[in-house]
């Protein structure tokens, strides 16, 4: 059993199945008090069924999940304390936005007075308060997350459970509903747990973030681990910036080791990360980080590349080159077009390499 003490939602061995489909797969977890946790994965892995289960609305097939201790049960009176904010939003679009957001105290019969004076404060924390009057469907799909968000703060929870709060906004609003989150975090202290299929947002956002993968968490951590070291190669590739090639050990010597990849023979020293058991013949996958790859042959692993493509970030972009026919690799150059080995043409084939300690391995 874990120990649940310090945490505020605890999830024990919790699996869910629907037929023949494990779409929750033994699931351990403590979020703490006043968290922002974040939990992310592709379509599909089970972050929805895994919230609604938080929430109470489902239950686990087996396993436990316990609020300060009581267990979660799927009834009418679940923990008015978790509130989930669906990823379909669920307003009404036929009532106006103060309608919308009190609508929860109206089922709890909250007088008219305490119901005018919670919507002021519920809309004023979302930044709403001169929307009032507007109906649901004459708003942006930014404000209408807004609104759900502060249906949900009227309700004074304690655990938020956001399902992909920022849907299909564009990058402007989705900004502004990142700073609006963050702030509300801040000044509330209420524990938010947030699903999301965009591995940058939860980076962004999220103290803490568990990488899902079929219906089973790969690895939990800070965002700051989860991106420097990677203990599967599904998260390597999920959370974006890495080269991931699968390949074989052909020799060791000393701490470093000889990898044959479809992209090539390249070297890895060893780190604290390196799984101790592998020996020559080792299935492996070897990862290059973005940021440790330079143009020119100036690194002991270095390999050719056909000029792809570049997607633009900022002051540094991020260049793709096709390698070994059928393998992708991308690196970051500062925008002005220079590498460390001085100017290299846009859109020509090129060499890049990067040293033997940048890159490492994990088990294949
Ligand atoms: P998305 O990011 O697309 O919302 P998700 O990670 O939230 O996906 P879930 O909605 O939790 O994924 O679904 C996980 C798996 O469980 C999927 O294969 C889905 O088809 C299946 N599933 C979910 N709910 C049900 C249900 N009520 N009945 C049958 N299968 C279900």
């Amino acid at each position: 059993m874990i120990d649940g003490k310090h945490s505020v939602l605890r999830l024990d061995s919790v699996s869910r199945v629907f037929g023949d489909v494990a779409a929750v797969n033994g699931v351990s977890l403590q979020i703490r008090a006043g968290e922002f946790f974040g939990i992310i994965g592709p379509s599909g892995c089970g972050k929805s069924t895994l919230l609604k289960m938080m929430a109470g609305i489902d239950s686990p097939t087996t396993g436990e999940i316990d609020y300060q201790e009581k267990p979660i049960v799927v009834s009418k009176l679940r923990f008015p304390e978790i509130v989930l904010v669906w990823q379909s939003l669920a307003l009404f679009p036929h009532m106006n936005v103060a309608k919308n957001v009190e609508f929860g105290l109206r089922v709890r019969g909250v007088t008219v007075n305490d119901r005018k004076a919670r919507v002021a404060a519920a809309l004023s924390m979302v930044g709403l308060e001169d929307f009032r009057e507007r109906r649901i469907d004459e708003l942006s799909g930014g404000e209408q997350q807004r609104v759900a968000l502060a249906r949900a703060l009227i309700l004074r929870p304690r655990v938020l459970l956001l399902d992909e709060p920022f849907g299909s906004l564009d990058p402007h609003r989705r900004g502004e509903l990142q700073v609006a989150l963050t702030k509300l975090h801040r000044e509330t202290g209420i524990t938010f747990v947030m699903v999301t299929h965009d591995q940058s947002e939860a980076l962004t956002l999220a103290s803490r973030i568990a990488v899902m993968n079929a219906g089973h968490f790969d690895q939990i951590g800070t965002p700051e681990a989860i991106l420097a070291s990677p203990t599967t190669a599904f998260v390597a590739r999920f959370v974006g910036n890495k080269n991931v090639y699968a390949g074989v050990i052909e020799n060791i010597v000393n701490n470093t080791y000889t990898v044959r990849t479809r992209v090539g023979v390249f070297l890895a020293v060893a780190r604290p990360e390196t799984p101790l058991q592998l020996a020559q013949g080792s299935k492996v996958v070897y990862i290059i980080p973005a940021d440790q790859i330079v143009e020119g042959a100036i690194h002991v692993n270095a390999t050719k590349g056909m000029f792809l493509g570049r997607v633009m970030l900022g002051s540094s972009q991020i260049i793709r080159l096709a390698v070994a026919d059928d393998c992708i690799l991308s690196y970051e150059r500062c925008r002005n077009g220079h590498g460390t080995n001085g100017p290299t043409p846009e859109m020509s084939d090129r060499t890049v390499s990067w040293p033997d300690t940048a890159a490492y391995l994990l088990a294949g």
